[in-house]
């Protein structure tokens, strides 16, 4: 697929906010080329912030990054948004979660599901955080969601239902998205964002790209319901897969264009 969309952006990017796998790495050698690309921008007069934005926990991502070359970025959104971190300073943000908190309660939550639904198994530990609240239910239908989307409603809660790969149940809190995150940290860091820039490969990076403003780069490998979520979007559809395809995209702006994504491909 060869599909290019919008005109190259004109802008220089002060934040990069990048989900992790399939998007920048998919195995040691993705995590090689984006990190030589990254450093190559370290030589900047104004080097961007560097935001990894995962549906894996912060704490997932701290071991993953203990164990590759990816580069060490300036923050870490975790959870599927409900996690932001400044790895600067070592610090969970946690005003952010006065935003989800709203009728949300993962006590409640938990306690609902354990009581009224039978053959549903909570996921580990380590796939929960006080506002994720994550299950193993198996093939489930639409009409099983609808139920459980009333037994939460009846509870006077909200929740988010993210159903997924018939098996995957997390509950968030409404306003818990990869792009709500995302629009929360430019803000509190007071960077505005029509200068920053998202990539992504699957349906729930879809938030950020739905940021007002952002640029994004949607990378070849990318599921079809993320670029049908992005249609219309200031995005480009890259040609090339994974790191190579966001280097692609970031380097179609202007400051960037002598970095040429041929000098980054094996
Ligand atoms: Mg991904």
């Amino acid at each position: 697929m060869v599909t290019i969309a919008g005109t190259a952006p004109t802008f220089s990017m002060l934040l990069f906010s990048t989900d992790i796998d399939g998007t920048i790495f998919d195995g040691p050698a993705t995590a090689e080329i984006f990190a030589s690309f990254w450093k190559n921008l370290q030589a900047l007069p104004e080097p961007p912030l560097l935001a990894y934005n995962s549906g894996r926990s912060l704490a997932d991502i701290q071991d993953l990054l203990g164990n590759t070359i990816l580069p060490g970025p300036d923050f870490i959104i975790g959870g599927v948004g409900t996690e932001i971190y400044d790895q600067r300073n070592s610090q969970l943000l946690t005003d952010w979660h006065e935003v989800l908190s709203g009728a949300w309660s993962f006590e409640k939550i938990d306690s609902i599901l354990r009581a009224q639904i039978p053959d549903i198994e909570a996921q580990p530990d380590e796939c929960q955080n006080a506002f994720k609240c994550s299950w193993f239910w198996h093939d489930k239908s639409n009409e099983d969601i609808e139920r459980l989307r009333q037994l939460i409603a009846t509870a006077g809660l909200e929740a988010q239902i993210v159903y997924s790969s018939d098996r995957d149940l997390d509950l968030l809190p409404l306003a818990a998205n990869k792009g709500n995150a995302l629009r929360w940290l430019a803000e509190s860091q007071e960077l505005p964002l029509d200068r920053v820039a998202v990539a992504g490969d699957s349906g729930n990076d879809s938030s950020m790209f739905l940021v007002e403003s952002v640029y994004g780069v949607v990378v070849s490998n990318a599921e079809t319901s993320l670029i049908e979520a992005v249609a219309g979007r200031n995005v480009h559809l890259a040609s090339q897969a994974c790191a190579r395809g966001v280097i692609e995209g970031l380097t179609r702006l202007p400051e960037w264009q002598h970095l040429s994504p041929d000098t980054h491909s094996a």
